[in-house]
């Protein structure tokens, strides 16, 4: 029984060390997947701000054409004004070319901030890709960590795994049944020390006779509270 107890610790052992590979191992996706989203969104921003420059630029382009035709509205009144015939039609040419000046300057208001916009958001649009270059540079260079780190943890996997396999093959078959199901049932260590009567699976103690039975270790037993398979440690 001693030499199945001791095998057994080793298998939960060594079983343990492959969860905890696991669990770093999805802890990995989870900071690669970290990292790729921090550049989603910085790429969301550049995105939008891309769009208002274009919306600007579009802005802009519709001014100087409303502009050019205000101008030609202008220059066709002046050709006009030259062969006018009544006083009425002069005064109301006069009054049209103003409005059209004052339409102009106007226009002229809206190209001119238009443009300070543009400058602002292209001057940000600049820093924003110099940024974007640096985080993408950055996160390239800690992916490649992590994917190293990963393949290192891996290889460990590997030997772990047939460690195991090892190990579980030199134990007795109806033993090791026994053992994966108060794994199943504890969810977890399945084999637990007693020292001083007391069970390292629940911090509980034994009851003295089963502890005295323990210590002669002729048969296998459980813990009567937690379940587990149990094991003296000369402590
Ligand atoms: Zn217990």
């Amino acid at each position: 029984m001693k030499s199945g107890i001791d095998t057994l610790v080793r298998l939960q052992k060594v079983e343990t060390e492959a969860e905890t590979i696991h669990s770093k191992l999805s802890n990995v996706s989870f900071r690669i997947d970290t990292l790729d989203a921090k550049l989603k969104e910085f790429d969301r921003t550049l995105t939008s701000e891309e769009a208002l420059l274009d919306e600007l630029k579009r802005k802009y382009h519709s001014c100087e054409s409303n502009g050019q035709t205000n101008e030609s509205g202008i220059k066709k009144i002046k050709e006009k004004l030259r062969s006018v015939k009544t006083n009425k039609e002069y005064q109301a040419l006069l009054k049209e070319e103003e409005q059209l000046k004052a339409k102009g300057s106007q226009i002229d208001d809206e190209m001119l901030e238009c443009l300070e916009c543009m400058e602002k958001v292209e001057e940000a649009l600049v820093k924003r890709k110099k940024e974007y270059a640096q985080l993408l540079e950055e996160i390239g260079r800690e992916k490649k960590l992590i994917a190293q780190e990963a393949e290192e943890i891996k290889k460990k996997l590997v030997h772990l795994d047939s460690e195991r396999k090892n190990i579980s093959e030199r134990i007795d078959s109806e033993l090791l049944e026994k053992f994966n199901r108060v794994k199943m049932q504890v969810r977890g260590m399945a084999i637990a020390p007693v020292r001083n009567a007391v069970c390292y699976g629940c911090h509980m103690n034994i009851p003295p006779q089963m502890y005295n039975e323990l210590q002669r270790g002729d048969d296998l037993k459980f813990c009567p509270h937690c379940q587990r398979i149990i094991y003296w440690e000369n402590s």
